[in-house]
C-alpha cells in the first residue's frame, strides 16, 4: 500500500512549464496548494540517474532537500523502437540549451531514415517524496507512431511527431483536455492518485 498524501502544499519539482500546467491541473480536484520549484528559485540539479525513475527520484528528492516541503518530480521521455529506445533519457537534451525541439524532431526523424520501424512510446515517472525520506514512484506509458513532417500548434517537445495508438491525430494537434486523459504522464498520475490521494 502506497503512503497516502495528507500535506497542504506541494512542490512540483520542474522547471518546464508545459509539465508544471499539466500537472497542477491534473492536481486541481485535490486543492492543494501548489508551488513550482521555478517559483521558489530550487536549482535543477543534473539528471545523473540512468533509468526515469532514478532521475524522478533525485529531482523530488532535491526540491525537498531545497525546500523542506513535499515534492512530486516527473521524468518523462520519448523511447523510438528504430533507434534503440532513444532520445529516452536523454529527450530534453536533444532538444540542446535553446530547447529547441524542432531541431530535436528533424534528429529523430533524420536518424530513422527510412527505418520501416516508426513505433515509439512517451513514459512518464512520477516520484513523490515526503521530507521524512519516504517515497512513492509510478510510471505510466503511451505507444504510438513518429510522423514526419511534424503536425499541429499546441503541447510541447515532440508532440507534434507523436501519433498515439487509436488516434488520427498528434499529440500536438489533439485537444488539451483529450492529451491530459491519454498521455503517459495521465497514466502514471492515475496510479499516483489511487495509490496516494483521497478526493476530498
Ligand atoms: P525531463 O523529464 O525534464 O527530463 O524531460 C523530458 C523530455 O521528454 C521533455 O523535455 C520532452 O522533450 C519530452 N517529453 C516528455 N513528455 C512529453 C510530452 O507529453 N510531450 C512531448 N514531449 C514530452
Amino acid at each position: 500500500m502506497a503512503r497516502e498524501f495528507t500535506e497542504p502544499r506541494l512542490v512540483v519539482a520542474s522547471h518546464n512549464e508545459g509539465k508544471v500546467r499539466e500537472i497542477a491541473d491534473l492536481l486541481a480536484p485535490f486543492a492543494l496548494d501548489i508551488i513550482s520549484a521555478a517559483a521558489l528559485e530550487l536549482a535543477e540539479p543534473e539528471e545523473t540517474g540512468d533509468t526515469f525513475v532514478a532521475n524522478a527520484l533525485l529531482k523530488a528528492e532535491a526540491a525537498v532537500a531545497g525546500a523542506g516541503l513535499p515534492a512530486l518530480a516527473d521524468d518523462s521521455g520519448l523511447a523510438v523502437e528504430g533507434l534503440d529506445g532513444d532520445p529516452g533519457l536523454y529527450s530534453a537534451r536533444w532538444a540542446g540549451p535553446e530547447r529547441d525541439f524542432d531541431m530535436a524532431m528533424a534528429r529523430v526523424q533524420e536518424k530513422l531514415g527510412d527505418n520501416p520501424n516508426r513505433r515509439a512510446y512517451f513514459i512518464s515517472v512520477l516520484s513523490l517524496a515526503w521530507p521524512d525520506g519516504h517515497v512513492e514512484s509510478f510510471e505510466g506509458q503511451i505507444h504510438g507512431t513518429m510522423v514526419w513532417p511534424p503536425r499541429g500548434g499546441g503541447g510541447f517537445g515532440y508532440d507534434p511527431m507523436f501519433l498515439p495508438d487509436g488516434y488520427d491525430v498528434t499529440f500536438s494537434e489533439m485537444d488539451y483536455v483529450r492529451k491530459q486523459r491519454i498521455s503517459h504522464r495521465a497514466v502514471a498520475f492515475q496510479k499516483l492518485i489511487d495509490g496516494c490521494f483521497r478526493v476530498p
